[in-house]
């Protein structure tokens, strides 16, 4: 089972995953659980985070970003996805695909369809299961990072608010076209309620 975790900036997409993954290991034990992030989750994969995100990269190309990406994203599927689903874990994905469609192809405006296009290349039909897709106004989110991580900026955190209110809107657009894979939780409600849903979200997935 391949679950992603989706979402625009100050979702709280990492306390959800992290005390997601928490319920899950206490239920199915540690070693059939399986966490990683993307950009990154393998090594190579965080070598090409480090490019990302290091703020001396001012001047990296927006095509440049999005094919680092999408490279980050099929080491990660070779060196860890795929063997963790031939050994029957449960993976948990901090961000995937559709990060890159929402953030490159409609935040950077380099287009949806090339994005999309560039990505399948890299993952090469692995899609996940189940996205949970953690909806967030983009001012709530904006107002929740400020307070949480004023002290850890890097190169892709110094956006404005038009560019996540973009990015929103087209992860939006692709929970509309992919209802029965991403599923849409409010994550403007306090922690325990956002966690509730995606619990129950995760078992109406799987438990049919
Ligand atoms: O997932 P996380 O919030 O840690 O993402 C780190 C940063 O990378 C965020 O600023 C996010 O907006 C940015 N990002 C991006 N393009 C992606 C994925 C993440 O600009 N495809
Ligand atoms: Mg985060």
């Amino acid at each position: 089972k391949f679950i992603s975790f989706e979402g625009p900036d100050g979702a709280g997409k990492t306390s959800v995953i992290r005390q997601i993954q928490e319920e899950l290991e206490q239920q199915l034990g540690e070693e059939e659980l399986m966490y990683i992030r993307e950009p990154g989750g393998s090594r190579i994969s965080e070598e090409i985070r480090q490019l990302l995100f290091d703020n001396k990269n001012t001047d990296m190309d927006p095509r440049t970003e999005a094919l680092l990406f999408a490279a980050s994203r099929r080491q990660l599927v070779v060196s860890e996805i795929i063997p963790g689903l031939k050994a029957g874990k449960v993976i948990l994905c901090d961000r995937y695909i559709d990060s890159s469609i929402a953030y490159q192809g409609a935040g950077r405006g380099l287009g949806e369809r090339e994005i999309w296009t560039i990505n399948q290349f890299a993952i090469d039909g692995l899609m996940p299961d189940l996205t949970i897709y953690l909806d967030i106004e983009s001012e709530l989110g904006l107002t929740r990072i400020a307070k949480h991580r004023s002290n850890q900026v890097n190169r892709l955190d110094r956006e404005k608010l038009a560019f996540h209110q973009t990015v929103r809107q087209s992860y939006l657009r692709l929970q509309q076209r992919y209802p029965e894979r991403i599923k849409l939780i409010d994550a403007s409600q306090p922690l325990p309620a956002v966690i509730n849903d995606v619990k129950a979200t995760i078992h109406d997935r799987f438990s049919e």
